[in-house]
C-alpha cells in the first residue's frame, strides 16, 4: 500500500470503463473502501469479488465516500450522471475528481457549476494507459484548489505513479491532456500511415517498425528544442530549412497517391508548410509553422 493511505479510507468510482475498472481496482489493492456504480449494470469484472461495493444508484455510490473519482467517455456523460438533481444534492460538501477526458472549457463549466452547488471539485487527466495505472507508470494531471488537491493526495496516491497539480485553474491539467493528445493522435496517424504505405511497397510492419523506433527517438530532442522555439517566437532553420523539409513531404504524398493510398493527412501538412515558404520564411525552421497556422 503506498504511503500515507490511510487503510480505513473510502472512495468512489463512477464509471466503470477499462479506466474506471482499472481506477477501482487500484483503489481496492491499496486497501481502500471502495464503492462503484456504472450506468450500464454488470460492468464490474471481478470488482465485487475483490471487495469493491456496488451502489444501486449513482446518489448511493456519492454518498458512499467523501470522495468520488468519475471517469466516463467525456463530459456529456459526466454531466449525464453528475447533474441529476439527486446526485448533485448528495454531493453537497463532499468532493468529486472528475478524470474523464474533454476540453479546458468543460471542465472550467464543470468546475463552476460544482461551485454553485457547494461541491468541492478538481479536475484531472490520465496520460497513460490502464495498465499502468496502480504501477510507477502510471501519469495523473490534476488541477483546480491546491488545499483541496493536498487534502485528497493520500487516497489519489493509491492510483500509483506521478501525481502532478498544475494550478488553481480547472482547465490547466485539460489544457494539458488536449496538447498531448493531438500529438499522440497526428503520431498514431502518421505510424499507421506509413504502415500502410511500406505495405504497398512489400515492406511488412515487422520489418519497418525498429527504424520506426529510430524516427521515434529523434523526437524526445526535437520537442525540447522546438519547445524552446516556440516560446521564444524563434525558428532557426539552419540545419533543416522548410524548403528542404517541403520536398520530402512531397514524396510521401506521391509515393501514396501512386498506390492510390489517401495522402489528406500529408497533404495538409505539405500544404502548411508550403504557406510558410510563400510567406517568405523557406529557410526558417519547420517550427515556423505554428506561427502560419495560429494566425488563422
Ligand atoms: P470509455 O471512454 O469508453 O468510457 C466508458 C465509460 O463511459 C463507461 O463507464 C460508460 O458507461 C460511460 N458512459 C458513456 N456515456 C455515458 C453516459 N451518457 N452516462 C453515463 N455514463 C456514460 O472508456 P475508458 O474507461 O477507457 O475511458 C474513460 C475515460 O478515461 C475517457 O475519458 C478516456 O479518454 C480516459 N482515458 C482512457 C484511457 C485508456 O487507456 N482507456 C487512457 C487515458 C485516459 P456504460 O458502460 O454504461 O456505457
Amino acid at each position: 500500500m503506498p504511503e500515507n493511505t490511510a487503510p480505513s479510507a473510502s472512495v468512489t468510482v463512477i464509471g466503470l470503463g477499462p479506466m474506471g475498472r482499472a481506477l477501482a481496482a487500484a483503489f481496492l489493492d491499496a486497501g481502500l473502501h471502495t464503492t462503484v456504480w456504472n450506468r450500464t449494470p454488470g460492468r464490474d469484472g471481478d470488482l465485487l469479488a475483490r471487495g469493491a461495493v456496488p451502489a444501486a444508484s449513482p446518489e448511493e455510490a456519492v454518498a458512499a465516500a467523501p470522495l468520488t473519482v468519475v471517469c466516463v467517455v467525456n463530459y456529456d456523460a459526466s454531466d449525464a450522471v453528475l447533474r441529476r438533481p439527486e446526485v448533485t444534492t448528495a454531493l453537497k460538501g463532499r468532493t468529486v475528481v472528475n478524470l474523464s477526458a474533454d476540453t479546458p472549457e468543460r471542465a472550467r463549466d464543470t468546475a463552476e457549476w460544482a461551485g454553485r452547488h457547494g461541491i468541492r471539485y478538481l479536475d484531472g487527466a490520465i496520460m497513460t494507459p490502464t495498465p499502468a495505472i496502480g504501477t510507477d507508470d502510471a501519469v495523473f494531471l490534476h488541477s483546480g484548489p491546491a488545499d483541496l488537491y493536498e487534502e485528497h493526495r493520500p487516497v489519489l496516491a493509491a492510483l500509483g505513479g506521478t501525481h502532478t497539480h498544475l494550478g488553481e485553474d480547472a482547465g490547466r491539467a485539460a489544457a494539458y491532456d488536449i496538447a498531448l493528445l493531438d500529438i499522440f493522435w497526428t503520431a498514431m496517424a502518421g505510424y499507421v500511415h506509413a504502415l500502410t504505405l511500406a505495405r504497398a511497397e512489400g515492406v511488412t510492419g515487422a520489418d519497418l517498425a525498429p527504424f520506426a523506433q529510430g524516427i521515434a527517438a529523434i523526437l524526445p530532442p526535437l520537442f525540447t528544442e522546438f519547445a524552446a522555439d516556440s516560446d521564444a517566437g524563434t525558428y532557426s532553420g539552419e540545419l533543416n530549412p522548410v524548403t528542404s523539409a517541403v520536398s520530402t513531404m512531397a514524396h510521401v504524398v506521391h509515393a501514396s497517391e501512386a498506390h492510390g493510398i489517401d495522402a489528406s493527412l500529408m497533404r495538409v501538412i505539405e500544404g502548411q508548410a508550403r504557406r510558410v515558404v510563400a510567406l517568405g520564411h523557406g529557410t526558417d525552421g519547420y517550427t515556423r509553422v505554428a506561427e502560419v497556422i495560429g494566425r488563422r
